[in-house]
Parts: C-alpha cells; structure tokens; sequence
C-alpha cells in the first residue's frame, strides 16, 4: 500500500514588504513546502489562510503604498506587526524589514514574545550590535517556545555559513574576509538596505541614517555617482563565526560596493577564509557568488533555508536563538 506522505505546506508571514519581502513573496510563489498566508507593511497588512495572490498583493503595494488595500484580505493598520500576531495561523515569520532604529529587531522578537506566539522567526540582521541584542533574548525566546534564527541573509547569512564550511580544512583560521558586490537599479526599491549601508559610510550613523529624507538619500548618491564603497563595516558575520568557534570576531572583515544605479554587480562578492592545515600550509578558501545572482536571491533564499530548518528544530522542541553559522540551511522544494 502506498503511504501518503504529503505533509502540510509550511504557513509563512513575511512581515516587511518592500524590495526584500516582495522578492521573498515571489520567490515562495514558486515553493509547494511553503505557503505566504500573511504580509504586513507599515500601514497595513493582508491574511489570507489559503494563501496570498502574490502578484496582486505586489500590485497593491506599488499602487498603494500598503498591502492593506488589497481586496477581501486587506486591513489597513498602523500596528499591523502585533495585528497579524493576533489574527493570522502562521508557523514562521521571515522578517524582512527596517533594522531602523538598530533596536527594531529585537522590539519585534520581544513582541512576539510577549504576545504568547509559538514557531519560527528569521531575519537578515546586518549590525554586530543588532545581533548581540537578540542574543540577550535567548532564554526569553526559548521558554516562549520560539526558535529564532538571525543573520540568514547574504551577508551575515550565505557568506558566513559558507565560511563555516570552508574552515573545516584548516587547524586554525587567520582571516575571514567578505567583499560583496551589490548592483540595483534603483535605490527607492531597496530604501531600508540603502538607508543602512549609508549608516555605514564615514560621518554617518544609524539615527542619522534613519532621519534622512528620500530627497537627501538622493543628493547623497548623486554626489558619489551612485556608488557606496564600504571597507570594516560592522557586520554581525563577526560575532556569528566567534560564537561558532572559528575565529576570534577581529579576524573577520567585511567591505563592499553597492551601485545604486545599475542592476549589473560592481564587483562578485566573494568569502575568502585563510587558515593553516595541520601539516603547517598556509592557505586560502575562496567561494563566489554567481554575477547573476541578485541580492534578492542570494538573501531571501537562504531566509527560507534557514526558515525549513528552524521548522525542523521547532517541531523537535528546540526553541532559542541560533545563528546562521550554527545551524544549516535546508533546501526548500
Ligand atoms: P524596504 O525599505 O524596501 O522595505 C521595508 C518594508 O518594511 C516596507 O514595506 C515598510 O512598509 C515595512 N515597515 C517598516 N516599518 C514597519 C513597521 N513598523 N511595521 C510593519 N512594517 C514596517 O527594506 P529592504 O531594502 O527590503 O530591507 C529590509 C531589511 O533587510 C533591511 O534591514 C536590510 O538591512 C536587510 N538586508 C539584509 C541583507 C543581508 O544580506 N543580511 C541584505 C540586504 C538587506
């Protein structure tokens, strides 16, 4: 007899839908082990339990600036976060939005914490500091009953793991160094990620960043061609390759250059981990991103890698905080 094996969609809500919570809506459009159910903006959101039409919720937001819109499903809201908590059936949450203030994140993971919600969280946290506030969560998420994966973008995410995979051939790591490549066409379709790498740029931090106008963020890039180069930026690929074991967090450095203005990649973005063998060789590991790649993908894939296994973990009973280099992503058909 044959048994049947087909298990139930995973229920997901991608909370943020800008330029990474839309790509990651387009992305599961195309998954049978994963369903969106639920999205939510800044002024709104849209559940529906048999699962979102993706291209008409993409096409409400670019019409109205909010999910919220959207016919039959649609609520506007101006705590749509704690609304799509208490209303929607979701398993895991990618949370693809703003890190502005640097303390959004973890406001959010206390949230969900205090609203008596169970299942998994991913993000694509970029800053050290972002992450080590997470990490003070980690006895709150695990009696909540979360299991809460951070840093599983690109970069921290992909690049760190891959790191992880590429010591495994060396007694001891010397350096990790990240370059990433980024090239869009236009910065108003990825505002979070622009207004965070400019938080980066000499002379400016986050509260700055944060308080630009889109009019100011424009003169800014006008004034550099489009371009923002980044060298030592604060990136929590550093904390995560420590607290897994493989080097002390001031062996890793992590730079790149994002054009604005140009979907085609300024340069390929590259890990490079160097270490010593066993037998005394010196030597390096490099793994390179594919040219065509987007940010997109190499971001919102990886999330729901991270999101299956963190399922996995979930239903096993294992809640807590994990990073992207501790845990591996699994493969989402
Ligand atoms: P975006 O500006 O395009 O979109 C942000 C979305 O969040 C919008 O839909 C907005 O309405 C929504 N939002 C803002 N505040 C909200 C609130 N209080 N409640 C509900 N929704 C709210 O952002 P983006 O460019 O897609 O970037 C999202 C995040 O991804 C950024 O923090 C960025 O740094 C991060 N990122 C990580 C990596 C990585 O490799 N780790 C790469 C790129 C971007």
């Amino acid at each position: 007899m044959m048994i049947n094996k087909a298990v139930k969609p995973i229920q997901v809500g991608v909370l943020g839908f800008g330029g990474l919570g839309q790509a990651a809506a387009k992305i599961l459009a195309t998954k049978q082990e994963m369903n969106l159910v639920a999205a939510a903006d800044h002024q709104g959101y849209i559940y529906d339990p048999a699962g979102l039409n993706i291209d008409a919720a993409i096409s409400t937001y670019r019409d109205r600036n909010t999910v919220g819109y959207s016919p039959n499903y649609g609520v506007l809201s101006s705590n749509s976060i704690q609304d799509v908590i208490d209303n929607a059936v979701v398993d895991g949450y990618f949370l693809a939005l703003p890190n502005l203030p640097n303390t959004f994140m973890a406001e959010v993971a206390q949230q969900f914490i205090k609203s008596g919600w169970q299942g998994v969280l991913v993000d694509a946290l970029k800053r050290t500091s972002a992450v080590e506030q997470l990490l003070e969560l980690q006895s709150n998420l695990a009696k909540a009953g979360i299991t809460y994966l951070t840093g599983c973008g690109a970069t921290p995410g992909l690049l760190t793991a891959a790191a992880v995979v590429a010591a495994q051939s060396y007694a001891e790591i010397h350096s990790v160094k990240i370059t990433f490549g980024v090239g869009i066409a236009n910065w108003e379709a990825y505002r979070a990620t622009i207004r965070e790498d400019i938080a980066h740029m000499p002379g400016y931090d986050v509260e700055q960043a944060r308080a630009m106008s889109d009019a100011e963020v424009a003169t800014l890039l006008d004034k550099t061609d489009g371009i923002i180069s980044l060298e030592n930026m604060e990136h929590a690929d550093d904390i995560m390759l420590e607290l897994a074991g493989v080097c002390d967090r001031d062996r890793v450095t992590v730079g790149g250059v994002v054009d604005t203005r140009n979907p085609k990649k300024p340069l390929s973005t590259n890990v490079k981990v160097t270490g010593r063998t066993f037998e005394g060789k010196i030597s390096t590991h490099t793994f390179t991103l594919g040219d065509e790649t987007s940010m997109a993908a190499n971001v919102c894939g990886p999330a729901f890698g991270y999101l299956k296994a963190g399922m996995a973990l979930n239903r096993r009973g294992i809640t807590g905080l994990f990073t992207a280099a501790e845990i591996m992503p699994q493969f989402v058909k």
